[in-house]
């Protein structure tokens, strides 16, 4: 798989640049993410097995050739990012269309038969490519602060729990409307900027993205389209296409297809859809709470794309080295809780933080952090804090131990450690059974000694 990679000043210009709001004309970068783009792309293609299982896919084999070539027209433009472009169109009436992370665009009959014109189909194709390429999908769970995040990953890496399940538990659904596929009105500004640009590119007057936008808008009240749940109006969308597009070079237009009529016609003809089938979530199979071992006496490295450190041997890191979480923990250590999620019972968690409120503390942020972790576990109750105790390759570091009911039985310690970054709140959180808990103390400590920022 190819991967595109950022040097850390770049991710620290675009992070910089997020703060402000973007000037028209000037190029539209994807924010700051947690994950990486495999891990986009392994979410997005799971999710969208899920959304083909779960919706009546269209049939007719011409009807997909369109939509597949207008959107690959788009999709092989510059500034769409290395990753797999799908595209699927939904017998569906309402008027609707949404993209995975990683690459799979959805669009429904609604939306088809709504357009004026095949470049306002390629406009909403061009707006969901760019929310894939922008990588608006991760960069907003990424900032929803969900502590269950590395955990998620590291069950899945294992083949323990779907990931997709385990995502829905901790508020991660896929479908319109949940956090994967609502956007800020920031997001959508972006998305029409980068969108009208894709489209000049391909060859589409841009202004038809706009002029679709506005048709949707006029048909506003209690029966709005559904695409204005989900891809809100950053307001005057219209006034800022048209901005946007005075940056872009002028060209002719020439990709319309001419198909756009008989397709429309097409899916005019297309059988009722199906009523929607729901899926049955998979129960999470039983794993017998066995006790880790003894970790060992050797440590091996493992580095992220922000910060690297070593751990036990015979532990296993479930990291990717473009992301910025990271779980380490033996196998055994990765347990479902009551409701079947899955949870580090033994071993240690390394994320980011990001506060809800401005301008506030580390010791403000890890108070924010515990609440967090005590909503995910309700268990989980403050020790002791030791704040400025400690530094972490230089940084002043607060330690707060914490304890909370041991999915092995029995009383469960966590020490979490929080580090003020220019890029977030870093933190450390390491699990373990209380009991055997001090013979820990020094594993944990080797690992913490050993973190080394990059960048
Ligand atoms: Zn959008």
């Amino acid at each position: 798989m190819m991967r595109l990679r950022y040097s850390t000043a770049v991710l620290m210009a675009c992070l910089l640049i997020a703060c402000a709001t973007r000037q028209p004309g000037t190029p539209v970068t994807p924010g700051f993410n947690l994950f990486s783009q495999s891990q986009d792309i392994e979410l997005g293609s799971e999710a969208a097995a899920q959304v083909r299982r779960q919706s009546d896919v269209v049939q007719d084999s011409r009807l997909q050739a369109y939509i597949s070539n207008i959107g690959t027209r788009l999709a092989s433009q510059p500034g769409t990012g290395n990753f797999p472009y799908q595209f699927t169109l939904l017998n569906d009436n309402s008027i609707n269309a949404f993209a995975l992370p990683g690459g799979p665009v959805f669009v429904n009959t609604g939306l088809l038969k709504a357009t004026q014109n095949e470049a306002q189909l390629a406009g909403v194709l061009a707006h969901e490519i760019a929310h894939v390429a922008l990588r608006h999908g991760t960069s907003q769970v990424s900032k929803a602060n969900v502590v269950q995040i590395p955990a998620v990953l590291a069950s899945a890496a294992i083949g323990q729990q779907t990931l997709l399940g385990q995502l829905a538990q901790v508020g991660i659904n896929v479908g319109v409307g949940s956090l994967l596929l609502s956007y800020s009105r920031e997001a959508e500004r972006e998305a029409d900027a980068l969108g009208a640009r894709l489209m000049a590119q391909a060859g589409y007057n841009p202004v038809e993205m706009a002029r679709f936008f506005e048709i949707l808008e006029a048909q506003g009240g209690r029966r709005a389209p559904e695409f204005l749940s989900s891809h809100p109006s950053p307001g005057n969308r219209l006034r800022l296409i048209q901005q946007e597009i005075r940056f872009i070079p002028q060209r002719q237009y020439t990709a319309d297809t001419g198909q756009f009529k008989q397709m429309q016609q097409l899916a005019a003809q297309l059988p009722p859809p199906n009523p929607q089938r729901r899926l049955q979530s998979r129960a999470a199979p039983r794993v017998s709470p066995t006790r880790p071992g003894t970790p060992s006496a050797d440590f091996q490295h493992v580095q992220t794309s922000r910060y690297e450190l070593v751990y036990p041997s015979n532990w296993k890191a479930f990291a990717d080295a473009e992301s910025a979480m990271l779980a380490v923990a033996p196998p055994e250590g990765l347990l479902p809780n009551q409701q079947g999620l899955t949870t580090l019972a033994y071993g240690a968690i390394v994320n980011y933080y990001f506060p809800r409120r401005k301008g506030v503390d580390l010791e403000g942020a890890t108070n924010e952090l515990v609440a967090r972790l005590s909503a995910a576990n309700p268990a989980i109750r403050i020790a002791t804090r030791q704040p400025g105790k400690i530094t972490v390759d230089g940084c002043s570091a607060i330690v707060t131990h914490l304890s909370s009911s041991s999915p092995y039985g029995g009383i469960e310690r966590d020490v979490l450690v929080t580090v003020e970054r220019p890029e977030g709140v870093f933190y450390f959180l390491f699990a373990a059974p209380e009991d055997g808990f001090d013979s820990l103390q020094p594993v944990y400590e080797k690992m913490l000694t050993s973190i080394r920022f990059r960048g």
